[in-house]
């Protein structure tokens, strides 16, 4: 039939056109479709304080969350997004021991739009919030999952069987030791034979303070030891892949177990897992638990491989006491940065921290306890300076507590990279940190303290 090519090419042809319209009306409504937005890597950092989210992309991305009650869910629209296989890998990050986050659901909400769906497994106050490039990443798209009541440091560190709920009476002013007491508790153990320049210092200690009537209870000298960098924040690395914020937790925790072998002393991690913590936050934390001490923890990194050795700083008034200090003060300091904090938090919470208040008392007595423990560090690796330098670490402006910024070693440096891994090594540098600690408190017992709180 000589028809049926005809009609069939009309068939087709119509087909075509409206398939031509359909295209052209996709092309209307979704606009963007064709530039939708990539999802690059998605990382979930679980900790008791917050669990952060964190979308990174090739662009900047607009989110708009609330919360739905019975059961709690946390609903965020993110713009311009399409479903890809690295978004949906979400679902499969979220533990099983997450403190806030049951799972997650990941759909194509609308064309253009992703519905992520939180389930929780208790009440949060969620902060959402993009950061613009930086260190490594591109943009990022930061869920933090806080719980609705803020975790009082010493109430965690109870929790957690850390310290027991009597450290909390101890810590109060009526348990203020006798000045013989604090002594006695200082002096090394029997253990070990004090060095001759120890017995001095604790004599010449002993001979200060004047005896008074005797106390019912001792106070508990409470530490806070700052493992640098964490979660978002990888801080340096080495040639061989090791991280800064690794290293530093392990050795962090040696040290706290040594410490606490000591009498009377007890310690706060400002973090005791890989997730990331605001530089005025740690700060907060210290004072909230009223630390007799702060004592941050990191790994230094240069250009040059061969840059080597230990350092200790403690907070400049006025400046740094070198360029080296300045520059590395600055690559500490841009952990809020990499970190990532909002910066509408951020405000109020350095406002808090950096009351107008001279910190001479501060520096003085953190420069005693930096050389201290310097020297002892000095007798386990090379010093990359032989004293104590200064410069303006946000970390160490807790105006009422003597705080010091170790730098252990060069992660950069590829021997010192592999001491810094040698469980030998970070055994020794504890040590050297706890002796070095001690000779601070021989030689300047915490006697009564008026605190500014
Ligand atoms: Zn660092």
């Amino acid at each position: 039939m000589p028809s049926t090519p005809q009609i069939r090419s009309q068939h087709v042809s119509r087909r075509t056109v409206l398939k031509a319209g359909a295209t052209l009306l996709l092309a209307v409504t979704v606009p963007q479709r064709a530039n939708a937005a990539q999802i690059l890597a998605v990382r979930v950092w679980p900790a008791d304080d917050y669990t952060r989210v964190t979308l990174e992309n090739d662009t900047d991305l607009k989110a708009t969350h609330f919360i739905v009650k019975d059961p709690e869910r946390l609903v965020v629209d993110i713009e311009g997004l399409d479903l890809n296989p690295t978004l949906k890998s979400l679902v499969a990050k979220i533990q099983s021991n997450d403190p806030y986050i049951k799972q997650v659901r990941v759909g194509q909400n609308r064309p253009n739009v992703v519905r992520l769906v939180f389930d929780l497994k208790e009440e949060v106050t969620p902060q959402v919030f993009t950061l613009p490039p930086a260190g490594n990443y591109k943009h990022r798209l930061i869920f933090d999952l806080y719980p609705v009541k803020e975790v009082d440091p010493i109430a965690a560190m109870i929790e957690k069987g850390d310290w027991s709920a009597d450290d909390k009476v101890a810590a109060g002013p009526a348990a203020a030791p006798t000045p013989k007491e604090q002594l006695e508790q200082l002096k090394p153990d029997t253990r070990a034979e004090p060095r001759e320049e120890l017995k001095t210092e604790l004599k010449t200690a002993e001979a200060q303070v004047k005896p008074e009537k005797p106390g019912k209870m001792v106070r508990m000298l409470t530490i806070a030891l700052d493992p640098g960098h964490g979660g978002e924040d990888p801080g340096a690395s080495g040639k061989n892949g090791s991280r800064e914020k690794d290293i530093v937790l392990s050795i962090a925790k040696r040290l706290k177990s040594k410490l606490e072998e000591q009498p009377n002393i007890r310690v706060m991690l400002t973090r005791d897992a890989d997730y990331f913590v605001p530089l005025g936050t740690r700060v907060d934390k210290a004072r909230k638990v009223q630390a007799d001490l702060f004592v941050s923890i990191h790994a230094d990194a240069f250009v040059q491989p061969t840059a080597r050795g230990s350092s200790v700083f403690v907070l400049s008034e006025k400046g740094a006491t070198s360029s080296a200090a300045r520059w590395l003060a600055d690559k500490e300091n841009a952990a809020d940065v990499i970190g990532g904090v909002n910066v509408k938090n951020h405000d109020k919470q350095l406002a808090s921290v950096l009351f107008d208040l001279s910190t001479t008392a501060q520096i003085n007595d953190s420069m005693k306890l930096g050389r201290a423990v310097l020297g002892e560090i000095g007798g386990i690796n090379r010093l990359h300076k032989g004293s104590v330098e200064q410069a303006g670490f946000a970390v160490l402006k807790a105006p009422d507590i003597p705080s010091i910024l170790i730098e252990t070693a060069f992660i950069s440096n590829p021997e010192e990279e592999a001491k810094l891994l040698d469980e030998a090594y970070q055994n020794k540098l504890a040590d050297a940190i706890v002796t070095g600690i001690r000779r601070y408190f021989a030689k300047n017992p915490p006697l009564s303290k008026n605190r500014l709180t």
